[in-house]
């Protein structure tokens, strides 16, 4: 019989069967008949110790041992605290306040529902709509499919069900821009917000890397200008570093490359390193004191079951603790270097008549090819050479754990060069 189990982004009618994973070790994990593969993609990006790391393992088996789980209503918890005032500690400057959730697409429902309560709160219930970017992604629940790209993205199907929110074009200077190449993408996003600033409540973007809409790579001044129009128009300014967030852009945080503070942001994915799904959103003051008042409704209305949950809370503070102590950003320095030789300095590749542009971010690169295509098939091809590569649409993608070592990084470049020999 076939499992029951229906797999994500699936087509059902030509989908292959799904190999069983029964466990995993550093950067590989473990099939069922014994094949080994190497995760050039740690899982969707959140794996970033690995797998089966010891401390992150028992961090997980000690709290298990005194409290699973327990409301966050009403009551609170040593790790929900201590990790709260770690997210505070290294966040840009000014994020001080912390709302648990438990995977990204709720942690970004979270701000976007924050960001429209803080303007009703100060009397502008007109600014309830969202601005977002085109490539952008930033979940799969229905607030957020609303301010994903809504052409090239994949929730285009849903359109008539989703409430309508405002587009500027992706920004389009690349990471090491000078800071005048950014002024025709500023010049798009200040002409949507001069239209419709008056019912737009915050600027959503993904700081510097458009993961899943394309690995679309932008400049620090790119933030810097968003943040000084956000703060011209009285539009609040968040940051969707769910993907981007805990190094992989090569600093701890995508707005640590511009030093600039949004007004919200949201992480998740390699929070807990991979080990239990939960996401945070934090917030300056700003936004936190317009929710102190006298009436119902400054009590903010979220409160998802699953929040602040002690296991997912503690294995987070380790994961932290693991990523500073052990020189992580030193780590993701030298994955960067390798990426460089192995993939931009090589004009087989580059210059590959397939191939339309080559990119690296941090311990993040990409091969953007002509279309989809191009890429059938790459993925079952690398098994065969041991590695675990998962394309999306026309970008063959590594997104690798940071513990990755210098021959295991060539490894996975290796494959993804060699599927264009
Ligand atoms: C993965 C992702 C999300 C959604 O997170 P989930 O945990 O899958 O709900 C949101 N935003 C960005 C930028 C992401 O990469």
């Amino acid at each position: 019989m076939t499992s029951p189990v229906w797999h994500p982004y699936a087509h059902l009618k030509t989908q292959s069967p799904a190999p069983k994973v029964v466990g995993g070790e550093g950067p590989r994990f473990t099939l069922e008949s014994g094949e080994s593969l190497l995760d050039a993609t740690c899982s969707w990006w959140c794996m970033i110790h690995g797998y089966r790391h010891p401390r992150l393992v028992k961090a997980i088996q000690r709290q298990a041992d005194e409290l699973c789980h327990v409301m966050l209503g009403g009551l609170t918890h040593e790790p929900a605290d201590r990790l709260a005032r770690e997210l505070v500690r290294v966040t840009p400057e000014g994020l001080d306040h912390v709302f648990y959730s438990d995977s990204g697409s709720v942690g970004m429902e979270v701000a976007m529902k924050m960001a429209v309560q803080y303007h009703q709160l100060r009397g502008r219930p007109a600014k309830h709509r969202l601005l977002s970017l085109m490539k952008a992604y930033h979940g799969d629940t229905a607030g957020c499919m609303a301010v994903c790209d809504p052409e090239e993205g994949m929730h285009s199907l849903f359109s008539g069900y989703l409430p309508r929110h405002h587009f500027a074009p992706a920004p389009t200077a690349p990471f090491d821009a000078p800071p005048e190449a950014v002024e025709q993408d500023l010049a798009a996003l200040r002409a949507v917000l001069e239209r419709h600033h008056e019912e737009i409540a915050a600027l959503l973007m993904e700081p510097l890397l458009q993961a899943a809409g394309g690995l679309n790579m932008t400049s620090p001044h790119y933030l810097q200008g968003a943040r000084a129009l956000c703060d011209e128009f009285d539009v609040l300014l968040v940051f969707d570093e769910v993907a981007t967030g805990f190094g992989r852009t090569g600093k701890l945080f995508a707005a640590d490359h511009a030093a600039v503070t949004p007004d919200i942001m949201v992480l998740s994915k390699g929070l807990t390193g991979g080990y239990l799904g939960h996401a945070a959103t934090l917030a300056t003051d700003r936004v936190h004191d317009a929710f102190i008042g006298d009436t119902p409704e400054h009590a903010f209305m979220h409160g998802p079951t699953f929040m602040g949950n002690p296991l997912a809370c503690r294995v987070a503070m380790e994961s932290l603790a693991v990523f500073e102590e052990e020189d992580y950003l030193g780590k993701i320095a030298r994955l960067n270097g390798v990426l460089r030789e192995e993939l931009l300095d090589d004009p087989d590749l580059t210059a590959h008549p397939a191939v339309t542009d080559v990119r690296v971010l941090g311990a993040t690169a990409v091969i953007e090819t002509r279309s989809a295509d191009i890429l059938t098939g790459v993925g079952a091809w690398a098994r065969e050479q041991g590695v675990w590569l998962r394309p999306i649409d026309r970008w063959l993608y590594t997104m690798p754990a940071y513990i990755t070592d210098d021959a295991d990084m060539r490894r996975i470049t290796e494959v993804m060069k060699g599927w264009f020999r």
